[in-house]
């Protein structure tokens, strides 16, 4: 039976999935503006860098979104914008460095040689973590007449004013601004930092489009001189191209509450006058060590760092449905260690499980008991942690070990966790442990030229090791020819 014909397909009204808004804070029943269908935006990776472990959380909840949504039924649509185009840090006066030139320039690249180097990273780290691609990829830099449109509209409707080529958003003209991140003005007008243009109406006020000054690169021509616009008017501009002036769902990461989703609300709300977005959805940070991953602390992992140290890229993915979607999460190599151990040996006992086959064919009371639980955590805006929790329950149930097998290769259609991968040879070959051991006793004593010799009689064995903070890590590989 094909894995994603679902026995209890009707089980449950798929009416009665509620999902987290971050505009209400509230849980929300989910009614998709077309019948059958969710719709959605997420904003995507800015390509002028690799991405790490913390961007990929936040692009793996929309994945989960979309999975449980096709596990109950719906259909989904996903737009994910590129954002190749300047990526302004900060809209005070001259103080945001384009990144994407900086990049530019550090690598002697054009800016767009370097967003399709990045772009092309992001997609295959994505696909290491089973990120199902989205159906659009809509690139900045080719909706710039959108966004030129958009803010003519808005100038038109006294939303946005242009001093000296530059145009900006007037945030007193929007009643509603600060109401998805309950910021209040004078909270707004405390967080304006540094130099402020002094040809702003207010220091909340946030660029639209930005005139080109010294900038050579990455310029348009526009009705207010040749610029570039600000980052929050493109994801307005693609947002409403492709899905129109209505959609269901918006994604991104809680640190993009405020200020650009507060400001594509404003801009989109401004030059429409009704809703847009029906549900804001935010993931929750990845931490390191108490602090935010990021790219700019240079506290980060990729997730081809993690793979080259012997994780499977999947462990992450399984540590990040241990907590809930909305939650800060501390990632650790420990916790990651922990994570993978326990991918590997689930995969055993599914590939275990299987070799037994069904015993019930018609499907049981338990097994459509476990199976309606399953639907009830994704339901519950996307109660992943008490869907882990059930597949532990599972494990240890008296279900028939086939009927095991069957619920988790069914599950794993939401979870992505290749629970059907054959599981990789865990046991060393002969002799390998000594040689480890010794290698081990070798980096101790500082002697590299033992430990370097070692190395290469373990890769000719077919084991790779890397070396941590932990101490050695080892998989099995192909053997290498001397
Ligand atoms: P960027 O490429 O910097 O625009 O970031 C891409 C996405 O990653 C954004 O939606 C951010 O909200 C998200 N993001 C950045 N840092 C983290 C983090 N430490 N944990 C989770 N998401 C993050
Ligand atoms: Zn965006």
């Amino acid at each position: 039976m094909p894995l994603r014909q679902h026995r209890f397909a009707n089980a449950m009204t798929t009416s009665s999935i509620r999902l987290y808004n971050t505009f209400t804070r509230a849980k929300e029943e989910l009614q998709p503006l077309r019948e059958g269908v969710v719709r959605m935006y997420s904003c995507g990776p800015t390509v002028y860098r690799y991405v790490h472990v913390g961007n990929l959380r936040t692009f793996m909840m929309p994945d989960l979104l979309r999975r449980s949504l096709e596990y109950l039924g719906y259909q989904t649509e996903q737009v994910m914008n590129i954002t190749d185009v300047g990526h302004l840090t900060d809209d005070t006066f001259d103080r945001g460095e384009d990144k994407m030139l900086v990049s530019a320039r550090l690598e002697q690249k054009t800016p767009e040689e370097i967003a399709a180097h990045y772009t092309d990273a992001f997609m295959e780290d994505a696909a290491k973590l089973n990120i199902r691609r989205a159906g659009q990829y809509p690139h900045a830099s080719h909706h710039i007449p959108q966004m030129i449109e958009l803010i003519e509209k808005l100038i038109a409707r006294g939303h946005a004013y242009e001093t000296g080529g530059t145009v900006y958003y007037d945030i007193a003209s929007f009643p509603a601004y600060g109401r998805l991140s309950r910021n209040t003005t004078d909270k707004l007008l405390a967080g304006a930092r540094g130099e402020v243009d002094p040809r702003k109406r207010h220091p909340g006020d946030f660029t639209l489009w930005k005139a080109a000054g010294e900038h050579r690169m990455q310029v348009w021509p526009s009705p207010w001189g040749p610029g570039f616009p600000g980052w929050h008017i493109e994801c307005s501009a693609m947002s409403m191209s492709l899905l129109g002036d209505r959609f269901d769902i918006h994604t991104g990461g809680a640190d993009n509450v405020f200020p650009h989703h507060e400001a594509e609300i404003a801009q989109s709300e401004g030059v429409t006058g009704h809703r847009v977005v029906t549900c804001w959805m935010h993931g929750g940070l990845l931490m390191l060590r108490g602090a935010r991953m990021a790219k700019s602390a240079g506290n980060f992992f990729r997730i081809s760092e993690l793979e080259e140290q012997g994780f499977d890229p999947l462990a992450f993915r399984y540590l990040a449905l241990q907590a809930k979607y909305r939650t800060k999460l501390d990632f650790s190599t420990e916790g990651l260690a922990g994570a993978d151990r326990a991918l590997r040996q689930l995969r055993e006992r599914v590939a275990e499980w299987a070799r037994v086959g069904r015993t019930v064919e018609g499907g049981d009371a338990e097994v459509a008991r476990y199976e309606a639980r399953f639907r009830a955590a994704l339901a519950d805006d996307l109660d992943l942690p008490s869907a882990m929790a059930l597949v532990a329950e599972l494990i240890h149930s008296g279900v028939a070990p086939g009927d095991k097998a069957w619920l988790l290769r069914s599950w794993d259609a939401v979870l992505g966790l290749d629970l059907d991968r054959e599981p990789s040879p865990t046991s060393l070959p002969e002799g390998a442990a000594s040689i480890l051991e010794a290698r081990e006793r070798a980096r101790a004593a500082k002697d590299f030229a033992t430990s370097d010799r070692l190395r290469e009689e373990l890769a000719a064995m077919g084991v790779a090791v890397t070396d941590t903070a932990e101490g050695q890590r080892w998989r099995t590989v192909e053997p290498r020819r001397p």
